[in-house]
């Protein structure tokens, strides 16, 4: 399996999983002309892309979800909850046609890929994570949620590859110019994950398997990428796991199992 970050941070973000037959999208937050252009960018064939999955209706993950429905044919992977909310926002509707419909905790079958949809505490209709297996491998994205759980944890074993929220360092965004209303809303239990937050996550996620960690949705206010990976390094230390971290406007690829095609 092979993963791309096209885009991550709160202007917008877009992850792709392929296999070099078939690529998923998870989140369209920004123009389907960047996803292209980014894809092209990390030397992956757009036309690869069959699948969008939504975490959730906010418009850094759904903006450009209008126009993938009218020009583009993939199918679009979310809960019932996320397509309602989806739909009201972006004024559009998602054809039944081309709804696979998710409930959160029950994985379904997208291509003999297992896709599995997790709930996070995040403010939201119906807002998830992924874990998705495919070709003996498993991975996880899991962006915008308060404060670490039990079951994403659980959801978080056994993987290969973890993408993994660190949005903001408590202090920074404590002593930074936000509105006091939008510092409550981002520390709050279903606000965003800090740095500390995501170290405690990380700690529960190392496992023997794990090979690739990527930081992701890290605030450009509220933090500075050298101190979410100081975080994640003192977790990681000492294991041969490999650190990345995502960002706003320049994609990252990382490239998986040998017997995976170009994507
Ligand atoms: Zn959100
Ligand atoms: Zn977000």
């Amino acid at each position: 399996m092979h993963y791309a970050a096209l885009a991550s941070g709160s202007k917008g973000n877009c992850h792709a999983l392929s296999d070099g037959e078939r690529t998923l999208l998870v989140d369209a937050g920004i123009s389907l002309r960047q996803i292209r252009q980014r894809l092209d960018a990390v030397g992956w064939a757009p036309d690869r892309v069959q699948a969008l999955a939504l975490t959730h209706e906010h418009s850094d993950h759904i903006g450009a979800l209008g126009v993938i429905l009218r020009r583009t044919h993939w199918t679009i992977l979310a809960t019932a909850e996320t397509r309602r909310a989806a739909s009201r926002a972006q004024g559009v509707e998602i054809p039944h046609d081309r709804w696979i419909e998710l409930k959160a905790g029950e994985p379904v079958d997208w291509a003999g890929w297992r896709v599995l949809p997790f709930a996070l505490p995040h403010d939201a209709e119906d807002p998830v994570a992924y874990r998705v297996e495919a070709h003996g491998q498993a991975c996880a994205v899991v962006t915008d949620l308060g404060h670490p759980t039990a079951l994403v944890a659980d959801h978080l074993q056994d993987l290969d590859l973890l993408v993994l929220e660190a949005n903001h360092d408590v202090d920074m965004l404590r002593e930074g110019d936000y509105p006091p209303q939008l510092k409550a809303r981002i520390l709050s239990r279903v606000g965003h994950l800090s740095n500390a937050a995501m170290a405690e996550l990380l700690a529960r996620a190392c496992t023997a398997r794990l090979k690739d960690v990527v930081l992701a949705h890290l605030s450009e206010s509220n933090n500075h990428p050298d101190l979410a990976r100081f975080a994640a390094e003192e977790v990681l230390r000492g294991s041969a796991i490999a650190l990345h971290v995502a960002h706003q406007r320049n994609p990252l690829a990382l490239s998986g199992t040998p017997d995976g095609g170009n994507p």
